[in-house]
């Protein structure tokens, strides 16, 4: 029995030797792995932070690149500079900026078709082209009116005048502020300096709005600035011109100034930097 006792003693404290090893292998096992999967996790959360800061700077980057364009200022109207507005086809012709009699240019100039209608020697050329390449496209716009000389803006002026105090029965002073929307003042036309033309359609050529609707002028209107010319007197805008809408008196204006005057919908007056004409618009 004694022995029995010491050999169980015995086998106890071996037991208890054995699940002190396994306890302990255990600890070291769980603890490895532990260790591990946190030295993979820190690796992971670590190449994570590498990937959004390389993502980062990549966006910023793309940011930079785009930034001339999200951040271009919107530009202002295209305008004449001060060497352009002094030069012979953009001078500006209004009630504003008025000639006298001797102020008026002297300049060549040349008749341009069987009518015996007269422009400035200088638009001959543009004018042509513009006529030719209409005719080509089967249209066939005409001239009513060009160049004016003096008297001859006075007498149109003064019919008007007249015409006006008995049709709308007004008095002279009255009629005279009517009639210059329609035909200018003398001085203040543009017709005078052999710039601008009136010119219809062959199929009607009454100096109306209906002008606009018609097949010459539509191509007029889509095409003049190619060669130079502008529409004048635009529909809406008769409190910076100071004339109704004329959809049939074109001006030189060369073809720069043409063209950027045309895409930016502006007037000759905005162009050059003058003020909308004051005198009022009935
Ligand atoms: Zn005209």
């Amino acid at each position: 029995m004694r022995m029995r006792r010491r050999r169980y003693k015995g086998d106890i404290r071996r037991i208890r030797q054995r699940n002190g090893r396994i306890f302990l292998v255990i600890c070291l096992v769980v603890f490895g792995a532990a260790a591990v999967w946190i030295s993979i996790d820190e690796e992971k959360s670590e190449e994570k932070a590498k990937q959004a800061y390389k993502e980062q700077i990549s966006k910023e980057e793309q940011e930079d690149e785009q930034e001339p364009q999200v951040n271009v200022e919107p530009t202002g109207p295209v305008l004449a500079d001060e060497t352009e507005k002094q030069q012979w086809y953009l001078r500006l012709v209004n009630k504003d900026h008025p000639m006298t009699e001797a102020d008026v240019p002297e300049v060549a100039i040349e008749t341009v078709d069987a009518n015996g209608y007269q422009v400035d020697v200088r638009i001959m050329q543009d004018l042509e082209a513009m006529f030719a390449d209409a005719r080509a496209a089967g249209r066939n716009p005409m001239i009513c009116s060009a160049f004016r000389e003096w008297d001859m803006q006075v007498s149109l002026y003064e019919n008007k005048i007249e015409r006006v105090m008995q049709e709308e029965g007004l008095t002279q002073e009255e009629a005279a502020i009517k009639a210059s929307t329609v035909v200018a003042k003398p001085g203040t036309s543009e017709h005078q300096v052999g710039l601008a033309l009136d010119i219809v359609s062959s199929d009607y050529q009454e100096l109306d709005e209906a002008q606009m609707e018609t097949e010459d002028q539509k191509w007029l209107m889509e095409n003049s600035w190619k060669y130079g010319f502008i529409l004048r007197y635009p529909m809406d805008k008769s409190d910076i011109t100071g004339i109704i809408f004329e959809p049939w008196h074109y001006r030189y204006v060369g073809k720069k100034a043409a063209k950027e005057i045309t895409e930016q919908n502006i007037t000759l007056e905005e162009y050059v930097g003058a003020g909308p004409v004051q005198t009022p618009v009935f």
